[in-house]
């Protein structure tokens, strides 16, 4: 269990590598529950927590975010959020939102940010200093451009990297070794980076999450936040032959990624 101030956060992994995210506002018998991917994890948890969801958050449409959307609606009746741009697509959507500074949900504040790239209508939920961001930013890596161009999830991430570094990032994957070890080749003399992924690798051996991590760990060891760090951006630029600007530079590790 994750502790903010008006509100704690259970983490329900699901499917092979999916964290559903429970948020439990203080003082309260409901709930709301980002991207269900599966049911079971979610009714066996509001029982044990003696919770009611009251709300779906989804930050996109895919399936593996919103399998469970119509099951807990029927069990529950609670309403399902996501993007206006995907009302045809995310199953049972009742509210759509788009950017707003802070709207209203079972009592909470949430800021709600636009971050097409990975799909055009992919949104984030920030909720104090916890950042729901689904496929948009992962541990050391971010999201694949399914519908979005490198413009569009690079703009995307900068918006991500300039909330304040304490800010914890609740993303919707387990990624975080595997994105650690393309990191390592492209960013070896990081010695933030090798440190954090000793770390990963002891709490995976122990099955623990190494989710949430912060937005401050991610400026250090995330390669495609490493983009806004002068020195990286140039040395990379300089070893590929390419140009030095932030989208060049972007582009280039997330199609190097992709090749893997
Ligand atoms: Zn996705």
């Amino acid at each position: 269990m994750h502790d903010h101030t008006s509100f704690q956060v259970a983490q329900l992994p699901a499917l092979q590598d999916n964290y559903i995210y429970l948020i439990l506002p203080r003082h309260s018998t409901s709930c709301l529950v980002v991207d269900p991917a599966e049911t079971v994890p979610v009714i066996d948890a509001c029982q044990q927590l003696e919770r009611q969801p009251d709300y779906i958050l989804n930050t996109h449409h895919h399936w593996d975010h919103t399998g469970a959307n119509l099951e807990l609606k029927r069990m529950f009746g609670c309403k399902i959020i996501g993007s206006a741009e995907d009302k045809e697509r995310i199953p049972g959507l009742d509210l759509t939102v788009c950017e707003q500074p802070s709207t209203s949900l079972g009592g909470l504040r949430v800021r709600v940010i636009e971050t097409p790239g990975h799909t055009r209508g992919h949104i984030v939920y920030l909720i104090e200093d916890a950042l729901f961001c689904g496929d948009t930013l992962f541990g050391a890596g971010c999201g694949r451009l399914f519908e979005g161009t490198a413009e569009q999830m690079w703009s995307s991430l900068k918006r991500l990297a300039r909330l304040p570094e304490p800010t914890r990032v609740y993303c919707a994957h387990e990624y975080t070794l595997a994105n650690l070890a393309f990191a390592s080749r492209v960013d070896a003399d990081n010695p933030a980076l090798s440190m954090r992924l000793k770390q990963a690798r002891a709490c995976r051996e122990k099955a623990s999450p190494t989710i949430p991590s912060t937005i401050g760990l991610e400026l250090q060891t995330n390669p495609f936040l490493r983009v806004l760090n002068d020195d990286f951006r140039r040395h990379y630029a300089m070893r590929h032959g390419i140009e030095q600007d932030e989208i060049s530079v972007f582009a280039h590790l997330r199609r190097k990624k992709d090749r893997l």
